[in-house]
């Protein structure tokens, strides 16, 4: 109701969404299903995984007698995005002779990692995280100084910049790693078109305006016939554009990561195995898993949507929220491939003879994270978004899945110590896990390894998840005047 009449309230917005369900049901939905079909059964396997998992299994699938070494120097849990880059900067530090041991409850990728929208985005543009960093500073402020306005304001830009920076980095690091290391994993840097409705055309030039001036410029406006060019949509009005965006496979990007890891001799993979908890001990930590422990100097949480199940002080401070997707050969011949394609109200993208539809952002309780649980009827709606921006053409609907990302209170990532000592954590990403991971995974890891020669982007002050965790006790940026 919200999305759709942001500006009616109370009775009347309840009796307009009504009124547009009725339509929805009546009209708008069974004449998009004129060209769209599902498949007697249709898969709950996202698209990426449909053709297996290369580490599936892992190790036991080879070698089924394998165990968990009893200690190692540092533990890393959970093997998407984060833990897979993780993983890759450790061992590219092998000289160092420390050992890395990396867990997984399921299959590399098989959270979020492999059931995404195959974005490589540049972050949230500067003028979108001033927007969500601000109340939460705003909500906080008698725990933090209470500061004037102006001040606030200030803090905000500063965070934004320091996260459009780190992410500016991440977007051209994946890039040339993927390059150097001669990645096959279907990557292209093509841009993310982003519709925008008549009435946010403002925010758009506002948007665009506040990035140029802090000098975060990969953030523009493009009109309707650049957008049809660059993506085949149709739109009415301008529509925001990430220039450098890319897209790839996202799944084939962590196995790639991890491979190369395991390639080395400095870094073990252990899949389906469970991590109950992770406690402190004299000279470091004790993993305890549903296949024994591992005592540890370091141990690191790349563990998303999931973590309040593992910490439950993350709970209502890292908050999974449910996006879905769904893919299947046919749809329109117009749509481009490789380019992010956002309508106002759905994502889409085409890959090779197939199309895929996705969107939405439901909160849902802890204990849900990471369930396959997609909405039909959300499905037949991003059929309808489809139909409003493209031909419509025969779509025939084989996979659906969903999967869950993680919104910390101020929408802006954690990465840092959790306990000031060597308990790491990578997340809190707001759906944009490809703009922090890989950046963020080769910062934690320096600093685990000693490595403080390289340039790290995440300061303890803007990333730390002290600040959600502890904001009184936070150290915060001083304010730049
Ligand atoms: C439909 C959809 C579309 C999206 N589109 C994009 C996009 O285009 N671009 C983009 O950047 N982002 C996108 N995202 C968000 C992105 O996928 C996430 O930000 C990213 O996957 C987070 O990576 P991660 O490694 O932190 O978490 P995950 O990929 O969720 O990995 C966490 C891992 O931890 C493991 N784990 C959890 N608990 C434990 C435990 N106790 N013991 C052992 N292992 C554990 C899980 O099994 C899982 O493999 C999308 C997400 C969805 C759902």
């Amino acid at each position: 109701m919200r999305m759709h009449f942001p500006k009616d309230k109370g009775v009347k917005r309840v009796l307009m969404f009504v009124l547009w369900a009725l339509k929805q049901m009546w009209c708008t939905i069974p004449k998009a299903m004129q060209q769209t079909q599902f498949a007697k059964r249709v898969s709950k396997i996202p698209v990426w995984l449909k053709d297996g998992n290369p580490l599936a299994n892992h190790p036991w699938e080879e070698d089924p007698t394998a165990t968990l070494p009893a200690e190692t120097d540092c533990v890393l849990i959970g093997c998407g995005l984060a833990g897979c880059a993780f993983a890759y900067h450790w061992a590219k530090n092998s000289d160092t002779g420390k050992h890395l041991v990396t867990l997984d409850m399921g299959d590399a990728a098989s959270g979020s990692a492999g059931r995404n929208e195959g974005l490589v985005v540049m972050g949230r543009y500067y003028h979108m995280v001033v927007q969500t960093v601000l109340p939460y500073l705003q909500s906080i402020n008698e725990h933090i100084g209470g500061h004037s306005d102006n001040d606030l304001q200030e803090l905000a830009k500063q965070f934004a910049a320091k996260y459009a920076a780190s992410c500016y980095r991440n977007g051209d690091m994946i890039e040339r790693t993927i390059r150097e290391e001669g990645f096959d994993c279907d990557y292209a840097r093509e841009g993310w078109v982003q519709a925008r409705d008549a009435d946010q055309q403002e925010s758009l030039i506002e948007s665009v305006e506040m990035g140029v001036k802090a000098g975060f410029g990969d953030w523009t406006s493009i009109g309707p016939d650049k957008v049809r060019e660059v993506s085949g949509m149709t739109v009415r009005h301008n529509a925001g554009f990430s220039v450098a965006a890319a897209s790839f496979h996202p799944a084939k990007w962590c196995w790639s990561l991890l491979q190369t890891a395991l390639d080395s001799t400095s870094v073990s993979h252990f899949s389906q195995t469970k991590v109950l908890e992770v406690s402190d001990e004299d000279s470091g930590y004790l993993v305890r898993t549903n296949r024994g422990s591992i005592r540890c100097r370091a141990v690191v949480l790349c563990t998303e949507s999931y973590t309040p199940l593992l910490m439950p002080e993350f709970h209502d401070l890292m908050r999974p929220t449910q996006t879905q997707a769904a893919s299947g050969p046919g749809g329109p011949s117009e749509m481009k491939p490789h380019v992010g394609i956002s309508g106002t109200r759905a994502f889409f993208g085409r890959h090779g003879e197939e199309t895929m539809i996705g969107s939405d952002a439901t909160r849902v309780p802890d204990k849900q994270a990471g369930k396959i649980q997609p909405s039909r009827f959300l499905t037949h709606y991003l059929c309808t978004e489809l139909n409003e921006v493209f031909t419509p053409a025969k779509y025939k609907i084989t996979n659906e899945w969903s999967g869950t990302v993680t919104y910390t209170p101020d929408e802006f990532p954690v990465v840092g110590s959790i306990d000031g000592h060597n308990k790491f954590i990578i997340g809190g990403m707001a759906g944009s896990g490809t703009a922090v991971s890989f950046n963020g995974a080769r910062c934690i890891a320096n600093r685990i390894l000693g490595k403080t020669d390289e340039q790290d982007d995440y300061p303890e002050a803007y990333f730390s998840p002290r600040r959600i965790l502890d904001p009184s006790g936070h150290h915060w940026p001083e304010i730049e005047r």
